[in-house]
């Protein structure tokens, strides 16, 4: 089997994953490989991914020009073909409508928490791309301001996008981000949602050199500038608080993350934060100082309309409580 009739069947199979899963309805979604020799082979419009057979395929230059194939490429190639002019190391690119994701997309709620250490690890954080009219210039304008730093994106009210060396790589990767979206959903519908600390998710970025795992950016933490001279992110933005000691953080949003937008970068302890790291303590020197001065951090709002924010640890909190009781009694 030559390199590209080997092309030809993953594309087929992944499609049958894509479809299979749920993925994809209908003839939505598809998904293009890089050949080399400035080709690139990519699926034909019009046909379920599930039912393709490897000679329906369409090869084209990198401008998407028709090379062979007697069917026309999606639609939605000049979207794969932004990601290969802006990635070199991008060899496939995979385009979906996973339910679960494509649910954040439409809700504007990026996928950027620190929730799970092996999504922090390989993908970092899933933003959200701008809305924008499929198969037109849009869609790829608004890839192209994530794509350099990210390997998976959603599309505001479309779906998600993925990108890999090869094309299994790729197709884990939407996999992950729809599996990420299931779990993030099950959290918040418990009601509850702990997120890796900052220092955790700090050594889990040194791990990504440890196990060898190709990311095309750093993490930066709680940061909403993250936008570049030309607009264009420059790192994996997550949200993950600081902690104290802590390895998990209840979690409390006071702003929702606007579509497209850097997410407003605000922690603070939830009601439950701390539960389980045993009971309230009880040292009566607790309360000998301010909470400033045993260690509280006091920060300013991320922007205007925006309350000062101040974090205290349960010791702190008990300190200021059994303080507040004595000057009662
Ligand atoms: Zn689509």
């Amino acid at each position: 089997m030559t390199r590209e009739e080997q092309v030809r069947a993953d594309i087929v199979e992944v499609g049958r994953r894509l479809y299979g899963r749920g993925y994809v309805a209908s003839n939505d979604g598809n998904i293009s490989v890089r050949l080399g020799d400035g080709r690139l082979m990519a699926t034909p419009k019009s046909v379920s991914k599930g039912f393709m057979t490897p000679d329906m395929m369409v090869v084209t230059d990198l401008s998407g020009r028709k090379l062979a194939g007697e069917r026309e490429a999606s639609s939605e190639l000049l979207m794969h073909l932004a990601v290969y002019e802006a990635r070199p190391d991008v060899g496939a690119v995979v385009h979906a409508h996973p339910p679960l994701a494509t649910g954040f997309a439409v809700a504007g709620i990026p996928l950027d928490r620190a929730v799970l250490a092996e999504v922090v690890t390989t993908l970092g954080s899933v933003p959200i791309a701008e809305y924008g009219t499929p198969s037109t210039a849009e869609l790829p304008a608004a890839v192209r301001k994530f794509i350099k730093v990210h390997d998976g994106l959603l599309l505001a009210n479309h779906g998600a996008l993925s990108v890999g060396a090869d094309l299994f790589g790729a197709y884990y990767k939407m996999e992950t981000i729809e599996h990420f979206a299931r779990i993030s959903l099950v959290a918040r519908l418990l009601g509850r949602e702990r997120v890796l600390s900052r220092e955790e998710v700090l050594r889990l970025q040194g791990l990504r050199g440890t196990y060898g795992i190709a990311s095309p950016a750093p993490i930066c933490i709680d940061e909403g500038g993250t936008a570049g001279v030309s607009g264009e992110a420059t790192c994996q933005v997550v949200q993950a608080p600081e902690s104290m000691g802590a390895r998990l953080v209840d979690f409390t949003a006071a702003g929702t993350p606007a579509a497209g937008a850097a997410p407003p970068s605000t922690f603070a302890p939830g009601p439950r934060a701390g539960a389980g790291l045993g009971p309230f303590p009880s040292s009566p020197g607790a309360a000998a100082s301010t909470p400033a001065e045993r260690g509280a951090v006091l920060r300013e709002g991320g922007g205007e309309g925006r309350e000062p924010e101040i974090r205290l640890t349960y010791r702190q909190l008990a300190g200021l409580i059994e303080e507040a009781l004595r000057t009662v009694r």
